[in-house]
């Protein structure tokens, strides 16, 4: 944050950090004159041969600023001394250089049977580490989304308003050490004393979740509510997954993604805060505000007003925008669906929960193997039959969320078993038009659910064609009546 516009510069153990495909600082906002600016230096695929000090220097004609953090990324998979794992490092220029030097070719030839055997090596202990975790942690983030197989690792080392902020506290490990301002990305702790808890909102996977008076939250206010999720039975590999993934929240940061605002640990049960969403799930709204909402059990309130054709657009819209984000970060959801987001004020949408709701939706699920728990009526095919998760099944989800929308939160193919539903989508049969779907709408559906995920509409394009659609609604006539 400077003005005059700031120049960043990396430092990887005290040398200038030379950027490049694997290794680039990416800009995510900019004020616009170049006085503030949000982003991180992306790491893809980092190993241990990446562990070491990074330095961001941040300098204009006024001053400058310096913090160091470590990062670790894993540990050394080999032996001390074991070749495979020593890889030459090409120091300077000459190093890079290929000259017809037959010595050259040799050191060429062997860098690269090098790489080869230590990127066997490497993937080989990834499945293994992969397999061995599950497909999700206790807290339901998937970690081999985030650990990356087919995709992108993208480990952050943000630098939002780097340099103006006090220094960090030291009692974070991991990723959370990474970052300097304790506002943005160090897991906050906050104390029980300042939480009362007021009544259950619901049961996760994991615990219960409840409503609770939080105080010293924000310098604005002494006392707000917020969404309480403790953890149950937590032992020490469960406690290591809790900070983990709170360490992944406190990255996830954008306005339609559910605000994180940190851990309680200090006695039981553990607890993680969330900012509350008044209306619940998205899913459980969109049932009450539908044509059925007189006749389900749990609407023992006055039946509230159907959704319009602009409301379900505005809600559509703000996933696509969270969904923007978190492929901008190359964060695979793999649970996207409406059970996942929640409802505030003013009809604020945000993607909400990362996987913690199997229990009390479990139909929407398929159990498959024993614990692996599978959301297939909302996976694409290459997910149900070879388990890949990338960014282009998230947009086949996404295109489900919009059929769920538009059917006032009905269950995709609530009229077959998990069988017969899995066949359906395999031999590739599209989700019927919702009634009150307009064609334009349907056609976004259609876009995401091309069977060649590289076909698919990408998330950018998606939500800039929902908001036109907001701002233009199309006229839709339901002619069956
Ligand atoms: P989960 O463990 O995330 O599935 O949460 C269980 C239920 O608690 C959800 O279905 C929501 O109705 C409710 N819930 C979870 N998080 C929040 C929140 N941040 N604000 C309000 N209600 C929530």
């Amino acid at each position: 944050d400077g003005n005059p516009e700031p120049s960043i510069t990396w430092l990887y153990n005290g040398k200038e950090l030379k950027e490049n495909m694997y290794t680039y600082t990416q800009l995510i906002t900019d004020s616009g004159d170049g006085s503030v600016k949000h982003g991180c230096l992306f790491l893809d695929k980092p190993t241990h041969i990446n562990n070491g000090n990074y330095t961001l220097i941040v300098q204009n004609k006024l001053g400058r600023d310096v913090a160091t953090a470590s990062g670790m990324f894993m540990d050394n998979p080999f032996e001390p001394f074991d070749p495979e794992g020593i890889i030459p490092v090409p120091t300077n220029k000459s190093d890079l250089d290929v000259t017809e030097n037959p010595e050259s070719r040799v050191f060429v030839v062997s860098v690269a049977v090098g790489l080869a055997v230590f990127t066997c090596a490497f993937l080989l202990i990834m499945v293994l580490v992969i397999n061995k975790c599950g497909q999700r942690s206790k807290f339901g983030i998937h970690r081999s989304s985030v650990l990356g197989t087919e995709d992108d690792l993208a480990v952050s080392l943000r630098f939002m308003n780097f340099g103006t902020s006090p220094p960090s506290s030291d009692e974070d490990s991991g990723l959370s050490s990474f970052v300097e301002n304790p506002q943005y990305f160090c897991v906050q702790h906050i104390k029980r004393q300042d939480i009362v808890l007021k009544w259950e909102l619901g049961e996760g996977a994991f615990g219960k979740v409840y409503l609770a008076e939080c105080a010293n939250l924000s310098p604005d206010c002494d006392k707000m509510l917020v969404a309480i999720k403790t953890l149950k039975d937590a032992n020490e590999s469960t406690r290591q997954d809790f900070q983990r993934e709170a360490e992944l929240l406190t990255m996830l940061q954008h306005q339609h993604i559910v605000r994180f605002y940190g851990v309680c640990t200090d006695g039981e049960p553990l607890a993680m805060v969330f900012e509350y969403m008044r209306h619940g799930d998205l899913n459980r709204f969109l049932r009450a505000h539908g044509p059925d909402a007189r006749i389900l059990e749990e609407s023992k309130m006055p039946p509230l007003g159907q959704l319009t054709l602009p409301q379900m657009l505005h809600i559509a819209a703000q996933i696509a925008s969270g969904m923007v984000y978190l492929a901008s970060l190359h964060f695979v959801h793999r649970d996207l669906a409406t059970r996942n987001c929640l409802v505030g004020e003013g009809l604020v949408v945000k993607i909400g929960d990362f996987g913690m709701s199997r229990d009390i939706y479990s139909t929407d699920y398929y159990r498959v193997g024993g614990r692996t728990m599978l959301p297939i009526r909302w996976m694409p095919p290459e997910s149900i039959m070879y388990r890949k998760f990338t960014t282009e099944s998230d947009i086949w989800s996404f295109g489900v969320v919009l059929w769920e929308i538009f059917t006032y939160g009905k269950q995709p193919w609530y009229q077959l078993s998990n069988s017969e539903a899995i066949e359906c989508i395999t031999q590739g049969r599209e989700l019927e038009r919702p009634r009150t779907c307009p064609k334009e709408v349907y056609l976004l559906m259609q876009g995401c659910w091309q069977r060649e995920p590289q076909q698919r509409m990408v998330i950018k394009d998606i939500h800039s064609r929902l908001l036109d659609l907001v701002k233009n609604p199309p006229v839709y006539l339901d002619i069956l009546g």
